[in-house]
């Protein structure tokens, strides 16, 4: 083996390793999305459609009723855009409203809301300004959410009351020059005194959200690991009073959400207390992964505020302008712009709300789904706001419209957090670990047939159980029934696909991220439709049956599901018929080539 592929072994065997560790802490229940994978529908975390209790829903009324008034008040989108600054009056408003405690625990002066009811807040401020959006969940969400999860008892009571109150602002500082979506790549140093009393960091972080207005900041920095020659990153609590903290730039100059102030900071021998180490020593991606999984919940909120918003625009201006004698929304190309929108907004609702659920039911486990619905909501919103934007012609390109500054402002959502082809790899490699493991287990266990044959027996079942038999998809609503068996349908279908993958591929399928998009693909339609479907389905119950069968919710409702399967089938179909070769011949080309066609 040449020392090239061998280092390229090592590495995917320490990032598998790292992986393991970080994603398979210790038995769980089957999730929704991984259960997808076995052919299985796991109903109970879907439906019935998860709803905010009657008591939390009163105060969640109250509370969106007192924010709604403050945001048509207060908040200028537009001005925070020009002027790259969120004012100091919105951000004091939004604290004495609450949204900072929305999530965080009574005894810190939180209010204990649940990720339902939060995510109701993040989409109403989703709606008017993803500069403040992003703000919010960088403080509620991401900052503060580190302490809430990781702070010992001690830590809490010191940091979060200020955080909760909105008196100190908070960061989440992990990327750095080498480390972007190789999170695992940081190369920040915390070396021990001698003493062992704190930590000296050494290194650079960019891109930093609030980074230099933030008097709370989680970063992430690497450790000796104690008795060996490794380091691991560990998360710390940082200061900016601390000494050798240096703001290297405030607000580095962008094209969108320019209202967040995002920071370069560097970190020059800052000794920090080794009280301020934020859980285990060494353990820092797993407090990162964690705390970065809460704030994808939020961004499918906030996504969604913009996308009814794009949709409600499109709308306005469809009715609006006349061309030809018509109005846009008479044409049947605006039509389709619009149902598709409708569609998408509907889907990207039901998804955040059911994601939101499982944190508020206690799954420990949800790193698959929320990472489906922080590429489906980004995706979805891209499209939104592309098609409204298509809707309103010209007009749309001056600034004084919004549609020009929420392009800009959604750009970003396809790229942080975890950019989505990273996720997208991530979220069908997680997947196939099940079936994987059933496989080698299957493999294993028909080695020793006379010994193991009961395992095998169940195993073998287990396989041709689902690769026969549709699963079950529970609806109230028999009007519904069809598309239900539709679903079971479909997921009989991936599991048959995603079985054959990793017969085809086997450990290779590690590296074939064609493979691991469609199949990443499928799974997301098929845990958009789930989340459609059971909305779909509380809503025809709710109305009973004096509903109306031309509400425009259902219409949408269907066309996502018709438009998610053939999407999905298209995935499937495309694991057999498809350009990969090509492409890997040519982009191999016109990578060795410099940009050139030859
Ligand atoms: C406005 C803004 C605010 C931010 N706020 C914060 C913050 O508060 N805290 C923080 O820590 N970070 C923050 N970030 C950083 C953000 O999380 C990173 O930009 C993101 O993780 C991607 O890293 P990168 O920019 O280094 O891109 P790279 O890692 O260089 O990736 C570039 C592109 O390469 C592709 N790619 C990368 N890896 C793979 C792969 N394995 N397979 C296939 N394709 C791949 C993807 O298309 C990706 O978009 C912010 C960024 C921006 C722009």
């Amino acid at each position: 083996m040449s020392s090239s592929k061998s280092r390229e072994q090592a590495e995917r065997e320490k990032q598998i390793r790292d992986a393991d560790e970080l994603l398979f802490s210790g038995p769980q229940k089957l999730g929704v999305g991984k259960g997808l994978f076995l052919g299985r529908f796991v109903a109970d975390w879907v439906m019935p459609y998860p709803q905010i209790p009657q008591v939390e829903q009163a105060e969640l009324d109250t509370s969106l009723e007192r924010l709604r008034k403050f945001l048509d008040e207060h908040l200028d989108a537009a001005a925070i855009d020009r002027q790259a600054d969120i004012p100091r009056e919105v951000i004091d408003g939004l604290a004495r409203l609450g949204v900072f405690a929305m999530t965080a625990p009574l005894d810190v002066g939180g209010r204990n809301f649940s990720q339902r009811a939060y995510c109701k807040v993040m989409e109403e401020i989703g709606s008017r300004c993803a500069s403040t959006a992003i703000f919010v969940n960088v403080q509620s969400s991401v900052g503060m959410r580190a302490l809430v999860l990781f702070g010992t008892p001690e830590q809490k009571r010191r940091w979060l009351p200020a955080l909760v109150s909105g008196e100190k602002l908070a960061a989440f500082a992990l990327t750095e020059p080498e480390a972007g979506s190789d999170a695992a790549n940081v190369q920040t140093t915390a070396r021990p005194s001698a003493d062992g009393s704190h930590y000296i960091l050494n290194g650079e972080k960019r891109y930093i959200t609030s980074g230099a207005i933030a008097q709370v900041l989680t970063v992430m920095a690497r450790t000796p690991v104690p008795g060996k020659e490794e380091t691991a990153i560990t998360a710390f609590i940082v200061t900016p009073d601390m000494p050798g903290f240096t703001v290297v730039e405030p607000r580095m100059e962008k094209l969108g959400v320019r209202g967040t102030a995002t920071a370069r900071l560097a970190f020059r021998d800052m000794p920090v207390p080794k009280e301020n180490i934020l859980g285990t020593p060494g353990k820092g991606l797993k407090v990162a992964l964690t705390v970065l999984d809460f704030g994808r919940v939020t961004f499918g909120a906030s996504c969604t505020g913009a996308a009814k918003t794009c949709l409600r625009l499109a709308v306005q201006h469809a009715t609006g302008r006349r061309q030809f004698g018509r109005t846009l929304g008479e044409f049947e190309l605006t039509k389709k712009k619009i149902a598709r929108m409708a569609a998408g907004a509907y889907a990207m609702e039901a998804m955040t709300n059911v994601t939101a659920s499982l944190i508020d039911r206690g799954f420990e486990d949800y790193m698959l789904e929320t990472a489906m619905l922080k590429v489906f909501s980004t995706e979805a919103l891209w499209m939104l706001v592309s098609e409204a934007f298509q809707v309103h012609g010209g007009a749309a390109y001056f600034t004084d419209k919004p549609l020009e500054r929420m392009l800009r402002d959604a750009r970003i959502n396809q790229i942080g957090e975890g950019a989505n082809e990273v996720l997208t790899s991530f979220l069908a490699l997680v997947g196939m670990r099940g079936p994987g493991q059933q496989f080698q287990q299957l493999q294993e266990a028909l080695r020793h047939p006379w010994g193991e044959w009961r395992r095998a027996w169940v195993l073998g079942l287990d396989r041709l159980g689902a690769a026969v038999r549709s699963p079950e998809v529970p609806v109230r609503s028999e009007s519904l029934r069809a598309h239900a068996d539709r679903l079971g349908d479909h997921i009989r279908r991936f599991n048959i696909e995603v079985n054959r993958a990793l017969i085809r591929h086997r450990e290779e399928i590690l590296d074939r991220q064609y493979v691991q998009e469609r199949i990443a693909r499928a799974a997301m339609e098929l845990f958009a439709s789930a989340c459609v479907l059971s909305r779909w389905d509380s809503e025809l119950q709710a109305a009973g049956s004096g509903g109306d069968p031309g509400d425009a919710r259902f219409g949408a409702a269907e066309l996502f599901l018709r438009g998610s399967f053939r999407r999905m089938r298209r995935s499937l179909a495309e694991m057999h018929d498809n350009d990969d070769d090509a492409v890997t011949a040519i982009a191999n080309r016109v990578l060795r080539h410099g940009g050139e066609l030859r």
